[in-house]
């Protein structure tokens, strides 16, 4: 590798990694179990650095794949075509908090939610919240346009961000926009870099929006005698005019898995067979009362059983981190694969029966979680006794089927995981030629030697 001497120079020789450890560190993220070794791993400071790495890496063809904290779902930060990993740790500063403006400029490698919890110590609130934001990074989250329980109300990653501070592939350092809250000034780049998935260049500074803090909630656990019945009831609670700040639906399984992870002792009775966890917030309990009535009497239409409405602070944090722990749970029972269809929200239960049916036809079992109040279902597809052959041929095509049922419903197949390595091969089903061949034509704009992140989202 002729360039090492160079990266060296650039951020350093102790930024510069290639022991076995930090290539195996680095060489996977949260995706199912795959592994993909880099020749090298760098940990730059500062845009100048990477736009110097970049400009290096043109010269020597040599792909670059950015990298956050690694939790991405998709495979998005897998070096599968090796070269050097881009790793954002050291961006880990808030830079500033503006309370007059109620904005915060951050690096890309701050943690979630010590830059949520940062602020809500000035009273300001930065909603998205994916399940991981204890590890996950706000680059990464930039990337993917993550979303999270409170999208349902307050949206995602995208409806936060204001200007970005991007390096091009090509190692210009470009800002996409301004630090206000409208802008019609050309094209909308900020956006475009959003859910990109680390394709067309490096995020190193990220303005954002904040608003006021809630400083109420209400959370509560309804069972429901059926998959089907519980999702049948997220599209009758906004009709009755509420709009929870997380609608949140769990089948029996993955309570079940989680609980297990967790070492608690929740017994679920015969006919629980999936949860709804909805939480409401404002800032005037009455009000929040009232909801939680409309939403009681709205749930007595479904076949729900007792609603459990948690009574303490600890209650909420405990139910909360059992919906956190999901993934977790299943991850420690079996390797698996996991979809993230997303459908307009009264077509959730003709997706669930879907499934099941997808899952009979196909041989495989599934487990199903997700943003339900967004019509946005996590199904894990369990790996269990599975021979590699089934899981390399029949599941494929179940899923393949899986996603025709998600776009004929009116959906796609990624609502905030991504494309990313392991969706690449579906993503015809849901966009058409023309529009495929737009995004690519985009790509080869901004990296003309298709250096950054190849073979993500398309080939
Ligand atoms: C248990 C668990 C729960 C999860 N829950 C949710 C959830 O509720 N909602 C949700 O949306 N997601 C969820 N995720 C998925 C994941 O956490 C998110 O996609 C997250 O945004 C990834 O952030 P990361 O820092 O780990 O990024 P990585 O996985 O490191 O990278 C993800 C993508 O971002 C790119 N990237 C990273 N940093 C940059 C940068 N600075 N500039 C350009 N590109 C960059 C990478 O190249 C890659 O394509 C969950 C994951 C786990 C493991």
């Amino acid at each position: 590798m002729p360039y090492i001497s160079q990266l060296k120079a650039i951020v350093g020789a102790e930024h510069v990694y290639v022991d076995q450890e930090s290539l195996h560190h680095y060489g996977h993220d949260e995706t199912e179990d795959f592994l993909f070794l880099p020749d090298v791993v760098v940990k730059p400071s500062n845009a100048e650095e990477i736009s110097k790495i970049l400009i290096l890496c043109n010269q020597f063809k040599v792909p670059v794949t950015p990298r956050g904290a690694g939790t991405g779902l998709s495979g998005g930060a897998l070096p599968i075509h090796k070269g050097l990993v881009l790793a954002m740790e050291r961006f880990n500063k808030i830079l500033h908090i503006d309370d007059q403006n109620l904005q915060a400029t951050v690096e890309p490698g701050v943690v979630t939610q010590y830059f949520q919890e940062t602020v809500a110590a000035q009273g300001l609130f930065y909603p998205p919240d994916p399940s991981s934001r204890g590890s996950c990074f706000l680059g990464g989250n930039m990337a993917e346009s993550s979303g999270g329980p409170k999208a349902v109300k307050y949206g995602v990653t995208k409806d936060y961000v204001l200007n970005l501070e991007v390096v091009l592939p090509t190692g210009e350092i470009i800002w996409t926009g301004a630090n206000v809250l409208k802008n019609a000034t050309g094209y909308n780049l900020t956006q475009l870099m959003i859910g990109s998935e680390g394709t067309l260049g490096v995020i190193t500074k990220i303005v954002l929006k904040l608003i006021p803090l809630p400083s109420k909630d209400l959370v509560m656990l309804a069972p429901f005698a059926s998959s089907e019945q519980a999702c049948a009831a997220v599209s009758a609670i906004f009709r009755a005019g509420i709009t929870p700040s997380a609608l949140e639906f769990m089948e029996r399984d993955a309570i079940l898995w989680a609980v297990d992870y967790l070492k608690l002792d929740m017994v679920l009775t015969d006919t629980d067979q999936a949860h709804l966890l909805i939480e409401v917030d404002g800032n005037d309990m009455d009000v929040l009362m009232k909801e939680a009535e409309i939403i009681y009497e709205v749930l007595q239409e479904f076949e729900v059983g007792e609603i459990l409405m948690a009574d303490s602070a600890q209650q909420k944090v405990d139910l909360w981190k059992l919906r956190r722990n999901v993934a977790h749970g299943v991850k420690a029972n079996s390797i698996y694969k996991e979809e993230d269809t997303v459908v307009p929200r009264a077509a959730l239960p003709a997706l669930i029966k879907g499934i099941k049916e997808i899952g009979g036809k196909f041989g495989f079992e599934s487990v199903c979680f997700g943003h339900a109040g967004d019509g946005n279902l996590h199904i894990f597809i369990i790996k269990g006794n599975l021979s590699e052959e089934q899981w390399n041929t029949s599941v494929i095509e179940g899923i393949k089927e899986l996603f025709r049922l998600t776009v004929a419903l009116g959906g796609t197949i990624s609502g905030e995981h991504g494309i990313g390595y392991v969706q690449k091969p579906y993503i015809e089903i849901a966009l058409s030629k023309t529009v495929i061949d737009l995004m690519k034509g985009i790509k080869k704009v901004f990296d003309p030697n298709h250096i950054l992140n190849p073979g993500k989202i398309f080939e």
